[in-house]
């Protein structure tokens, strides 16, 4: 790792729809995972900078709610031809703090341009509804408005398709909003922002700040913040929802996830073997929705592992920009020791390694946080590699004798982010589409994240809060309903009383 002499730039603030730097006096720094180098510093947001981003928000949020959605709508349909036109450099900066392949980091993007071109609908989405002559001569409609000040609080693994889950949704329903992306991956977001004003947004819109929990804890206890949206581990989301319940704001928050891919023994295992390679590998394993336990039924196991094993120690990894590589380094050193800490544990508990990953080395790269894929075969229930969220790339194979067993075995779970089966019958498919309580689903498709239309979100210790991200769970969560019930008297009109009024 360099010395901090070394480091020229530190990322500032975005407030106002300018840079701005930070006040605290606590940094961090921000590494390039695929050289080990520290690539800038951060800063740890104190109150003080936290509220000068939230006063701007507020500010902000008269005028643009007043703005009319079209043109809301208008300057989201500049956002996307911006953001599609800054595409690679975007994926390129993802790739040097996050490490993943920058065709992965493209396609994560992407996603979250799909966003965007949802929220661009955004006249249609909040249109109300309307019931005339509820009683005599009266007549009732509702409405939704914006709540004012929303904050969104993100993780590491996607820079910038989870904070597109929830700043185009919530500022297309007229809220203004303050991001702080995770200080690990700090400057795609900043980068978003920057495209946002040249689409025409105004100051103040969109706000970015940086930190730890100290940021964090000043958002959740600011006043003039109205909602939370977050993203990451199960702990934290757990904190975000009860302090934000504390403080009576509205919060949904987003946590971690342990997804079984289950595999019949009618299924395509050539197909399902590929499929799962990539959402067990794909990002080093480290995205909320990759496979991490496939759960064999029946015999299927032994020609599944094999394959698998064939297919994982095949697996290009190097850095994240080098061409045609299938998997990069992990975010830092401390998780990817963490990770390999998972194999040891694997290891000590009695599963079969079928694949060690753990003395990879990526040539000429030597400096960065690579792991190689490990594959574990013979994983039980009450194993650590199988309780706990790894996010690394390590795959785990549990067997089981039938579909049932696979289903209680997932719905005991604590997480119910995703899931999947694999298999040709369509009975086996509908039974557990049907019996499985886990909040996507994927048949024969192994990451099964919605598109941006349909709302993402998980079950139990996957999702703290009742609605979810993006879709039309995202615009009720971003917009209150308001009923108005109106009528005009005239010389006819009855006198009102203090009985309870029936309008009929
Ligand atoms: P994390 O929980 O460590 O951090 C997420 C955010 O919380 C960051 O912005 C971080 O600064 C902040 N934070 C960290 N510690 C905090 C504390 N003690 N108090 C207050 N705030 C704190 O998560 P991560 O490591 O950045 O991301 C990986 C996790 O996110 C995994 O568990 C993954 O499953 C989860 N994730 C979930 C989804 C989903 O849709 N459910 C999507 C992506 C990632």
């Amino acid at each position: 790792m360099n010395k901090p002499s070394d480091i020229k730039q530190t990322v500032p603030m975005w407030v106002n729809g300018r840079h701005q730097d930070a006040q605290t006096t606590r940094f961090g720094n921000v590494t390039n995972p695929a050289t080990g180098m520290v690539v800038r510093q951060v800063p740890f947001c104190n109150d003080a900078d936290i509220d000068s981003a939230v006063q701007a928000a507020k500010a902000a949020f008269p005028a643009w709610r007043r703005t009319p959605a079209l043109r809301r709508a208008r300057i989201l349909m500049r956002y996307r031809e911006l953001v599609e036109k800054h595409r690679d450099e975007l994926a390129q900066l993802v790739t040097e703090e996050h490490g993943k392949t920058v065709v992965d980091a493209a396609g994560s993007v992407q996603r979250g341009l799909e966003v965007v071109e949802f929220a661009m609908g955004i006249p249609h989405l909040m249109k109300g509804e309307v019931s005339e002559e509820v009683g005599t001569d009266v007549d009732t409609h509702s409405l939704r408005e914006p709540l004012g000040v929303c904050a969104g609080i993100t993780p590491f693994n996607f820079p910038a398709m989870v904070p597109m889950w929830m700043y185009p949704v919530a500022i297309a329903c007229g809220n203004t909003f303050v991001l702080k992306p995770s200080e690990k991956v700090p400057s795609t977001a900043m980068r978003l922002a920057e495209l946002f004003k040249e689409a025409g947004l105004p100051d103040g819109v969109l706000n970015i700040v940086h930190g730890d929990k100290q940021a964090v804890d000043a958002i959740l206890a600011h006043p003039d913040i109205r909602a939370v949206s977050f993203v990451g581990s199960t702990p934290i989301a757990k904190y975000i929802y009860e302090t934000c319940a504390k403080h009576g704001k509205r919060v949904q928050a987003l946590g971690g996830a342990k997804n079984h891919a289950v595999v019949l023994p009618d299924a395509d295992l050539d197909f399902t073997a590929d499929a799962l390679i990539g959402a067990g590998y794909g990002s080093a394993g480290e995205r909320c929705m990759a496979i991490s336990a496939i759960v064999a039924v029946g015999d299927v196991g032994d020609a599944l592992v094999a394959k698998l094993s064939e297919r994982a120690a095949k697996l290009k990894i190097g850095p994240g920009i080098a061409k045609d590589m299938d998997m990069g380094p992990l975010v830092t050193a401390e998780h990817r020791a963490k990770v390999a800490a998972y194999v040891d544990k694997g290891v000590a508990e009695g599963a079969k390694l079928v694949l060690d990953g753990r003395n990879f080395k990526a040539a000429g790269a030597e400096q960065g946080f690579f792991l190689g894929a490990s594959l574990f075969d013979d994983v039980q229930p009450d194993m650590t590699i199988y309780k706990d969220e790894i996010f690394g790339p390590v795959l785990g194979v549990v067997r089981v004798k039938t579909l049932d067993d696979a289903i209680k075995l997932i719905n005991a779970n604590p997480y119910a982010n995703g899931t999947a089966v694999f298999t040709r019958s369509g009975g086996a498919a509908r039974k557990f589409e049907r019996d499985i309580e886990v909040g996507m689903v994927g048949i024969n498709v192994p990451i099964p994240v919605p598109v941006a239309f349909f709302s993402f979100g998980g079950w139990r210790g996957s999702l703290f809060g009742d609605t979810h991200m993006h879709g039309m769970e995202g615009v009720r969560f971003y917009t209150r309903a308001k009923v108005v019930t109106t009528r005009w008297p005239d010389a006819n009109a009855l006198p009102t009383g203090f009985h309870m009024p029936t309008l009929g």
